[in-house]
């Protein structure tokens, strides 16, 4: 009996079960609409996303619902195309293949950069089906694939049809650097772009792969262009620390690159840095800066000119603590005690500073490394690496009789003393010898001095002179002589006193080591000039206390250059935990070179103190890719005129030390943002 009724129950419950799947199947029945299944058949099933969507059960419904073409596959080709068209009721009709402009305009012209993409409107399309645009190598489509992908809307094309990132919504998931065909979206932390060096394979325009700190100058620019000036900055600073003193001093390299040159004149790219830099101390308000947590690692940092600086900022950015000992009673370097304050102010040199060691930089000011410390004590002082900055503050002599006469100064130590502001008398007919920086600093200043004739005796012809152009052209504008192909011989004086100098006269000869062509004496040349001042500015090197440079039994090792010698990638010396960079590795160098050396360490040092030991990839430049673009690939270039700094009058400045250049408005500024190529993003080369 309860067998039975068991059965009975079960029985009705099957019943009832039954009953209701029946119902429910007439209620939430799944409809299937059979064109999309049959749509469906016919795609190949290779879900290879090429039509833009997440796979072919997802073209299909597109293509059904008119959101897709019938010729959407790109697996399938034209016979599918048409296989489609017939379940649709269409007809598949031969059209003229879409061509994708990049909208760059360069003015009133359209540059001829374009995508053939057989009506694809879509970039991973695009490269499925022709291995990428058949006509740019490099750039992007700007068809918007990443745009779409995007799972949280922060993306979108802007209107030089680039994706623009809004960093407001990117949580950095990576979907669209999956996604690029081109592989151009990059996926990085600040971080990763502090210790990142560019390599070969990467896609580099011409002027960053000049630029010696690496910096990503288009995306700068480009983003200078659409008014984002903070971004800007923060682009600039991950690879400058020093924007401000740097856009107003940098020669400049990477301008020599520009592909602008081939069209009317390059862009204008340091004073750019200059106007993003110059927003942010004008607003008395400083941007952020990320620091990461602390790693509780220790470093000292000797000499606190632009190498040391740069090496303390991003040490400082990667986490870990760094003290800056300097002998000198103010931080800054050459920036400080060499260029004089009509290029760069000390109040703006203060305030760039200040912006570093805010970040809590400790400072020991008035400490010298040989003296007062050494790397023993600062192993003892429990300091975990070093970086060595100290520059190059030797100056060479003229190897002349009478170098000994009062009257005869050397440039450094001349301008270095103006630095100090200690009293620099001069009288007035000064004799500069030499053709850098520090000399043409030496000239201008002793004209603001009250110097009344300023000659500048340089052994070879101005094109072979170190100094910046554009500072030679002010110097002249100033007043300043030039007497070119001259070299010192005698300095002659009485009871002491300076009173006149011998030269010869010069003619060029063959290239020396340097590539210069050398110069030679003309036999019975001689000529005699007055003067009451001879300030030698020949050159400048580091000087080295062998003694200091050693830590137990090892030497830290020194080039016949009296540089220190370095691993070229780590900036490592022979004692392991021992850095350096800067001009006491280069020789007399530059300041954005000097801060390259100050990242390009702190980036190993970083290393070396997460215990990572493998040496870091060569650093290379492809600079022979831009041989492939040629001139006539920049025809459709409309010339713009190069913005030019405005600067203060020549007779309004000569008898002061007034900042000569006066910064970019903004109408400038955008105006020469917008004559930026952005190359490597926009592609000219079309073979
Ligand atoms: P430095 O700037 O020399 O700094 C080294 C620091 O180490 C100094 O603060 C020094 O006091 C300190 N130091 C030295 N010895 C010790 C020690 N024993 N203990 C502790 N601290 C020590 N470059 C450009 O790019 N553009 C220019 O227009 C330009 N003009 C110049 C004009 C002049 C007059 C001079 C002299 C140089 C110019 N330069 C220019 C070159 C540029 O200034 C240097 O290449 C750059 O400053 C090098 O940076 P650095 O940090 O390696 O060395």
């Amino acid at each position: 009996m309860v067998v039975i009724g068991g059965i009975l129950v079960m029985g009705g419950l099957g019943m009832v079960v039954g009953l209701g799947l029946a119902i429910a199947s007439k209620v939430f029945y799944v409809y299937v609409d059979p064109k999309i299944e049959a749509v469906d058949d016919a795609l190949p099933g290779a879900n290879c996303g090429g039509c833009g969507l997440p796979g072919c059960s997802s073209n299909a419904e597109a293509i059904v619902a008119g959101k897709a073409s019938p010729a959407s596959c790109v697996a399938g080709g034209p016979e599918i195309a048409a296989e489609i068209a017939g379940i649709l009721g269409v007809k598949v009709e031969a059209r003229e293949p879409e061509i994708a402009s990049s909208g760059c305009t360069y003015g009133v012209q359209d540059a001829e950069i374009k995508y053939i993409y057989d009506g694809v409107l879509d970039c991973r399309a695009a490269a499925l089906l022709n291995g990428g645009s058949k006509v740019c190598p490099i750039g992007c489509l700007g068809l918007g694939t990443c745009v779409r992908a995007c799972p949280f809307g922060a993306l979108s094309i802007g209107p030089d049809h680039l994706p623009v990132v809004d960093s407001s919504l990117c949580t950095g998931c990576g979907t669209c650097v999956r996604t690029c065909p081109k592989s151009i979206i990059n996926l990085v932390s600040k971080t990763l772009n502090i210790i990142h060096l560019n390599l070969e394979n990467e896609c580099l325009a011409p002027c960053q792969q000049r630029c010696p700190a690496q910096v990503d100058i288009p995306r700068y620019i480009r983003l200078t262009g659409q008014g984002r000036y903070k971004e800007a900055l923060n682009v600039i600073k991950e690879r400058v620390p020093m924007p401000l003193s740097i856009g107003r001093v940098c020669p400049h390299f990477c301008e020599s690159a520009c592909r602008r040159n081939d069209v009317d004149e390059p862009v204008n790219i340091n004073h750019l840095k200059r106007y993003c830099a110059d927003l942010e101390m004008k607003s008395g308000t400083r941007y952020e800066t990320l620091l990461a947590p602390s790693s509780e690692k220790r470093v000292a940092i000797v000499g606190g000119g632009p190498a040391g600086l740069a090496a303390a900022y991003y040490l400082k950015r990667l986490g870990h603590a760094s003290t800056i000992f300097e002998a000198m009673p103010k931080l800054g370097g050459m920036l400080r005690y060499g260029i004089p304050e009509y290029r760069l102010p000390k109040k703006t040199l203060d305030w760039e500073i200040e912006g570093i060691t805010g970040l809590g930089v400790e400072i020991r000011l008035n400490q010298s490394f040989g003296k007062d410390f050494s790397l023993g004590s600062l192993k003892e002082d429990g300091f975990d690496a070093v970086f060595l900055g100290m520059g190059a503050w030797g100056s060479r002599s003229m190897r002349v009789d009478g170098e000994d006469l009062k009257g005869v100064l050397s440039g450094t130590q001349y301008l270095i003393q103006r630095g100090l502001e200690q009293e620099v008398k001069i009288g007035k007919r000064v004799c500069i010898i030499g053709g850098g920086n520090t000399a043409i600093d030496a000239a201008r200043t002793s004209l603001r001095l009250g110097a009344e004739e300023v000659t500048v005796l340089y052994r070879r012809s101005r094109k072979e002179m170190p100094a910046a152009d554009y500072e030679v052209d002010e110097a002249e504008a100033e007043g300043v002589q030039f007497h070119f192909l001259a070299a010192p011989t005698r300095l002659i004086g009485e009871n002491g006193n300076l009173t006149s100098l011998e030269y010869l006269v010069m003619e060029l000869g063959e290239p020396d080591e340097s590539g210069r062509r050398r110069p030679v004496p003309m036999e019975g040349s001689e000529k005699i000039i007055e003067v009451d001042n001879v300030i030698a500015a020949i050159g400048q090197f580091p000087e080295l206390d062998k003694d200091a440079l050693k830590y137990e039994d090892r030497d830290i090792e020194i080039t016949p250059w009296n540089t220190i010698k370095t691993h070229p990638d780590t900036m490592q010396t022979a004692v392991d935990w021992v850095f350096s960079g800067g001009d006491v590795v280069n020789g007399a160098a530059t300041v954005v070179e000097a801060l390259a050396g100050g990242r390009k360490a702190a980036a190993a040092i970083h290393r070396y103190l997460n215990g990572e030991t493998k040496v870091l990839p060569t650093e290379g430049l492809r600079s022979d890719i831009w041989d492939e673009a040629t001139k006539e690939e920049l025809q459709g270039v409309a010339k713009i005129p190069r913005n030019r700094m405005p600067d203060i009058h020549v007779p309004d400045r000569v008898g002061n030390f007034k900042e000569v250049e006066l910064g970019f408005s903004e109408d400038q500024a955008s105006s020469e943002a917008s004559r930026c190529l952005q190359c490597g993003i926009y592609c000219f080369n079309r073979n």
